[in-house]
């Protein structure tokens, strides 16, 4: 049985503004923070999304659930998929995180946010970064990650730094996620950009 989801708060709601405080590793085990744990996926699937942040449902603590199930992309072309480097990734929960930006390349893609609801934007964000962090049980783990994984991953670590990504959206790809379905969501980057005017 699914927990309980809890309600994912919108853009103008304080709490995404709000500074986040470090969760003491000796109550990670504790039925508080293993609740927001289960609260915070449930309501990363219902919505549905590939991640959450802990403000997102009101909680200012530094934690983010991220997962990309292979039916969030079923229908997208091979060659979308392949020049997002977006694949399957398992559910991981990142407690504390401390997040390093790796080499200099970047990428810009749409991305959405569940705080956000009805818009995308293209944002430019590293292909690259470096993770360490607790898991759920409260151990150390380190991730490596590239591609859609680390897009996630910089957009939900802005969550905790109290950063939305229209705050460094390319202005002129912001638009709604309709349209962008109707219209954009099989093209390929270069093409998107040249017919949005963005050099
Ligand atoms: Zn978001």
């Amino acid at each position: 049985m699914e927990f309980e989801a809890p309600r994912i708060v919108q853009v103008g709601d304080p709490v995404l503004r709000a500074a986040t405080a470090a969760v003491d590793p000796g109550t990670i085990r504790a039925p508080e923070i293993q609740n927001l744990i289960q609260g915070m996926v449930a309501a990363m699937h219902k919505a549905p999304g590939v991640g959450l942040a802990a403000p997102q449902v009101g909680v200012s603590k530094r934690i983010i659930v991220m997962e990309d199930r292979p039916e969030m992309t079923a229908g997208l072309p091979q060659e979308v998929l392949m020049e997002r480097e977006r694949e399957p990734q398992p559910l991981r929960v990142l407690i504390n995180p401390v997040m390093a930006l790796v080499g200099t390349e970047t990428r810009d893609f749409f991305e959405g946010c569940l705080s956000i609801t009805g818009y995308t934007a293209m944002v430019a964000r590293h292909r690259e970064v470096a993770v360490s962090y607790l898991d759920e049980k409260g151990n150390p783990q380190e991730w490596r990650a590239r591609g859609w994984p680390a897009r996630v991953m910089q957009h939900e670590y802005d969550h905790l730094e109290r950063v939305l990504y229209t705050d460094k959206m390319i202005r002129q790809s912001f638009m709604s996620t309709d349209e962008f379905k109707a219209r954009h969501a099989t093209k390929l980057i270069a093409d998107l950009k040249q017919e949005l005017g963005i050099p």
